[in-house]
């Protein structure tokens, strides 16, 4: 039986978040005394005498230390017992609608979904028999009026991408518990650092490590953090059968990403707050979505639940569709991109570029909206940019 991903909580108990990004899961490499986990890249580990593992290592898919010490990260970050990095973040959505859902069962989804978690459950898990509702999440009683029978877990992603809509997530542990199914909440928007699911209720977390996590824009990965340790080893089961694994190299940017977590957060927070100011005062814009704002209908939640309010803001532009496009074309250093989370300001069109695959159903974003990924650059250099591009 394998070690590798043994409680390393012992040691850390006591610890700050900014100590444990930095140093959970991640001693001095035992044979070097390297002060960074080494990239292990490598599939195969010599055995001293049949089935003699050092470490519990002896595939890399089935384990890796590069990855075992983002995972042991992971699980410290989100404060659960068993941390799980996958090649992508549908990747690790994937193996667990796998891990947790059987033809004939039901799943409630949030009205606001990330595009690619939608068509997951549409166009591929629906396949498979899987059925599917949506819900608006912030509507506690919308979500209880969702559960049926069938049902085996409620899905939420807050602050949810693009509308920043906020979910109270122990109020929905409360009804999950109470329907006796499965609460997930997608913590990519908010990180660890802003938001602790587990905490408040939730039985799995779910990451695209892609954003913020990895935070510079070079890495795409995956993660599940649970608190239950039945759960972990069927997760575990599964990611080792199902393979889509975090390679060595990826695991590493995603670790070396987190030590900055803390710090990049502060900043896209401070940074995002001002931008959000600023659009909510400006002519050409007719709404702001970001929590952070009194007027934001999710405020109060926000504020209860999360530490700041994140860096990503989303606005609607008088003119339609084609101002909104236009102010996306016109800006000069938010990049015109998709995906979030990175050091550098990106500014995208849901409707044509991140949630196109949304195009005419429940989820189906505003054709004004555009949506910003607010960077650590100088916030004036920032704001110039915004205001030149909205004209
Ligand atoms: C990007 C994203 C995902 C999917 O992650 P990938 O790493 O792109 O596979 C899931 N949820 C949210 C909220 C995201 O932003």
């Amino acid at each position: 039986m394998s070690d590798h991903h043994s409680d390393h909580r012992g040691d850390e108990a006591g610890r700050h978040f900014e100590t444990l990004a930095i140093h959970a899961g991640q001693p001095a490499d035992a044979a070097t005394g390297a002060v960074v986990t080494p990239i292990y890249q490598v599939s195969t580990y010599k055995q001293d005498g049949v089935g003699g593992l050092r470490g519990g290592y002896e595939y890399s898919r089935s384990a890796n230390p590069t990855r075992t010490a983002l995972e042991a990260n992971l699980a410290a970050l989100e404060g659960g017992r068993r941390g799980l990095a996958f090649a992508s973040g549908l990747a690790a959505e994937d193996c667990l609608l796998r891990t947790l859902l059987a033809p004939g069962d039901h799943v409630v989804i949030p009205n606001d979904a990330y595009g690619g978690t939608f068509r997951l459950f549409a166009k591929v898990v629906e396949r498979w028999g899987i059925a599917w509702s949506v819900a608006d999440t912030s509507d506690v009683q919308a979500v209880r009026d969702a559960v049926r029978p069938e049902t085996k877990l409620i899905w939420v992603e807050t602050p949810s991408n693009p509308l920043l809509g906020i979910t109270d997530i122990a109020a929905l542990a409360g009804v999950a518990r109470q329907a006796g199914v499965r609460l997930v909440v997608d913590n990519t928007f908010a990180s660890p650092y802003l938001q602790q699911p587990l905490a408040l209720g939730a039985d799995v977390v779910v990451h695209s490590t892609t954003k913020y996590m990895g935070g510079h824009s070079d890495v795409v990965g995956g993660a599940l953090v649970t608190s239950d340790a039945a759960l972990g080893d069927e997760l575990a089961y599964h990611q080792n059968a199902m393979g889509a694994v975090a390679g060595p190299f990826d695991a590493w940017l995603v670790m070396r990403g987190i030590k900055t977590l803390a710090v990049r957060m502060d900043r896209h927070c401070s940074n995002a707050e001002r931008v959000a100011e600023m659009l909510a005062g400006h002519p050409k814009v007719t709404e702001v979505l970001y929590p952070g704002l009194p007027q934001h209908p999710g405020h109060e939640v926000a504020a209860k639940q999360m530490r700041a309010f994140g860096g990503m803001v989303s606005f609607r532009v008088a003119g339609g569709e084609d101002a909104a496009v236009a102010v996306c074309n016109r800006a000069a250093l938010f990049t015109l991109g998709e995906s979030l989370g990175g050091v550098e300001s990106l500014i995208e069109h849901p409707g044509r570029m991140t949630h196109a695959s949304a195009a005419g159903s429940a989820l189906e974003v505003p054709a004004d909206l555009v949506r910003l990924s607010v960077g650590i650059e100088s916030v004036d250099d920032l704001l110039t940019d915004l205001r030149q591009a909205l004209g």
